[in-house]
């Protein structure tokens, strides 16, 4: 069993619009927006990442704004719901926050005896806070969320699978054991985390296959701390027969990719060097930061990727 991963280092979504996506990720939840760059993958398109103050591994959200891109629908083979941790009795605030802002999906459920409320995204994203005592990690106040509600970071993903069997173990051989059942859903949680370190995965065997779009999550990303874990969990995966990828740079981390058995897309991502790398702490996320393989682009993508607000 491998002990080098902390929790979820980022969760990366496709939407629709990037000036309404940020707007929501920033006015609404509050996060704070901790870096502005494209994807390295398709330089004409947004790569955007929002997090707590610090921007840590495990509170970062990121996102990819497809203009053209299909509806998601959401099934079997990715992560069904991303929870982020706000401090306990902040729900009611959440709430009529939420529904003031014109927010689907609002419900509130218990799930492992947390209280839980749903909501859904700009492009019908599956989110959920759940309200958790003595969470240390310090959020972005300067939205207007006041820092006794607003979010700490992640607190758990749910991926939602036809047979969470061989998935269950991937993230047992990962280092997360299984810490209770409720229903069709298991949980499992890795020690010694990064706030971030709860899984739960739903067992569905009649939901139909997921189909990315906007509003699916792309992969969800867990952290090591530096490039030499990386190179040990990648080597145990690699020899359990996980097809993965070489090593990646992102510029603000290391990054391997691979598919797991129930068809959701890992990665595993280095927390050095973070999003500081390239931008004063006090003003993440405010530059259009390019990678240097890209920054030959930079008078055309500064004319033509949309304008998103501050
Ligand atoms: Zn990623």
């Amino acid at each position: 069993m491998l002990n080098a991963i902390e929790g979820i280092h980022h969760i990366t979504s496709m939407a629709r619009d990037a000036n309404i996506t940020d707007q929501f990720h920033t006015k609404v939840l509050g996060l704070r927006r901790i870096k502005k760059t494209v994807n390295f993958d398709a330089p004409d398109v947004y790569h955007l990442y929002y997090g707590n103050r610090a921007g840590q591994p495990g509170s970062v959200m990121t996102y990819f704004p497809f203009p053209n891109i299909i509806d998601g629908v959401r099934g079997a083979g990715e992560v069904g719901t991303t929870v982020f941790s706000v401090p306990q009795g902040s729900l009611d605030f959440w709430e009529k926050h939420l529904a003031e802002n014109a927010t689907g999906g609002i419900r509130r459920e218990q799930a492992f005896g947390e209280d839980r409320l749903y909501f859904d995204g700009i492009d019908g994203d599956g989110f959920a806070l759940a309200a958790v005592a003595g969470d240390a990690r310090e959020p972005w106040t300067d939205a207007g969320i006041p820092a006794e509600h607003a979010i700490r970071g992640f607190h758990s993903a749910t991926l939602v699978l036809n047979d969470a069997s061989a998935t269950r173990e991937l993230l047992q051989l990962m280092g997360f054991q299984e810490k209770g059942r409720e229903g069709n859903t298991t949980r499992l949680e890795g020690e010694g985390g990064n706030g971030a370190a709860v899984i739960d995965l739903v067992s569905d065997p009649s939901a139909r296959p997921a189909r990315q779009g906007a509003g699916s999550v792309h992969h969800i990303a867990f952290a090591v701390r530096d490039a030499a874990a990386q190179r040990s969990v990648r080597e145990t995966l690699a020899q359990e027969g996980f097809h993965i990828t070489p090593v990646i740079d992102r510029d603000y981390f290391l990054a391997v990719y691979f598919r797991t058995p129930g068809g959701v897309l890992f990665e595993i991502a280095t927390n050095e060097p973070g999003f500081a790398r390239d931008e004063d702490p006090d003003h993440l996320g405010e530059a259009l930061k390019l990678p240097r393989q890209h920054e030959h682009l930079r008078p055309y993508l500064e004319t033509h990727l949309p304008a998103i607000g501050s």
